[in-house]
């Protein structure tokens, strides 16, 4: 069967630049950004630095840079860091700041709201220096929690997380990759989100669709020693300002639109709860992704994605019989409608043909 456009619900980072931001890149001014020269980069960390109410940015390629950064900037070798049991750093960061930073990532079990078990971290927090135990140096946070169904996380489970780290004397990271939506979700604004942390980093190759970039935002001080790091890690790049002149556009023009997102991914989970044999996962505050099982082993999960992807359309894996779905910047209402239909269609084929 031939189709004529592809439905790409496996990630918002699938997402193409717009054309103003194609636009931006063959105008920005360039010059070299190891020697912290270039115009566009350092607009893009001025600009990314006041939205996130911190001293300063640093613009790296990856959002799995910007939170090793942050954790060998945070922690010396042989000190604890507190991450999620499900957090992206701790599960989908190829241990980088253990292999590379020496980092103990310590999990603390995530709650299926992406919140931390506060009873677990204050037990951590309180042991007694004992010469048995890496000494603990940061507590990280994801907002909005990935695996947990990209639920936007709330601020007052932020901000007791928050509390509980600087009682004892500990940073927190926020690894806000995410957290245009977080704020659009919790209806706050972000610098509100990221003041609770100490630290924060965010992508503008998710649902801000830049081809590439994330950005990690800090005190002056912080941020010093992070560009540091990023210089060992290999993520000083020369005329970057080709990746942040998509960036300044995304921070302009792309953040307001994830409402639409939202919605989508809302009509989403209504249209797919509907269909028999398939199970969405609830979620308290939604941003742009639905998590959702199959009743049935796991061929019939394999059956129905490639049910659905003979049709047009990609949805991810989420475990032998779970899915994800991501809506994004050039996922339409009709496309998410068009989806539905096709996922009954499979569901139908799949579990009772
Ligand atoms: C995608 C993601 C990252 C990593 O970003 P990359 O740019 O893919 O390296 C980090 N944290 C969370 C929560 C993410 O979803």
């Amino acid at each position: 069967m031939s189709v004529s456009k592809i439905i790409d619900l496996r990630s918002d980072t699938v997402t193409l630049p717009t054309d103003e931001m194609r636009e931006a890149i063959a105008r920005a001014a360039l010059g070299d950004d190891v020697y912290g020269e270039d115009p566009t980069v350092n607009r893009l960390e001025a600009i990314a630095a006041a939205m996130m109410g911190k001293q300063a940015a640093m613009l790296v390629p990856s959002g799995t840079m910007a939170n090793l950064a942050a954790l060998l900037t945070h922690c010396p070798r042989g000190t604890k860091a507190f991450v999620g049991s499900l957090a992206h750093t701790y599960v989908y960061e190829g241990g980088g700041a253990s292999a590379l930073g020496g980092v103990v990532m310590t999990p603390i079990e995530n709650r299926p709201g992406g919140e931390l078990d506060l009873d677990q971290l204050q037990a951590e927090l309180e042991r007694p220096p004992d010469a048995h135990f890496a000494p603990p140096a940061l507590v990280t946070l994801e907002n909005t929690h990935n695996l947990c169904a990209g639920a936007a996380v709330d601020l007052s489970h932020v901000s007791a997380v928050a509390e509980l780290a600087h009682r004892h004397s500990l940073p927190v990271h926020l690894d806000g990759a995410r957290i245009f939506n977080a704020a659009l979700a919790l209806e706050t604004s972000v610098d509100k989100i990221a003041a609770l942390a100490d630290s924060v980093s965010f992508c503008l190759s998710k649902g801000l669709a830049c081809p590439v970039g994330s950005l990690l935002c800090g005190t002056a001080e912080f941020i010093d020693r992070a560009r540091r790091i990023r210089k060992i890690l290999g993520g000083g790049m020369r005329q970057a300002g080709i990746i942040a002149a998509a960036g300044i556009v995304a921070l302009k023009t792309m953040v307001e639109r994830l409402a639409e997102d939202h919605l989508n991914a809302r009509a989403l989970a209504e249209g797919l709860s509907l269909i028999a044999g398939l199970e969405v996962r609830p979620v308290k505050r939604r941003t742009n992704m639905v998590v959702f099982d199959i009743t049935g082993d796991a061929r019939a999960a394999a059956a129905f994605t490639a049910a659905l992807k003979q049709r047009g359309i990609l949805i991810g894996s989420r475990g032998p019989t779970a899915f994800r779905a991501v809506t994004h910047y050039g996922i339409s209402r009709a496309d998410v409608d068009h989806a539905v239909a096709v996922a009954a269609e499979a569901a139908a084929q799949v579990l009772t043909g």
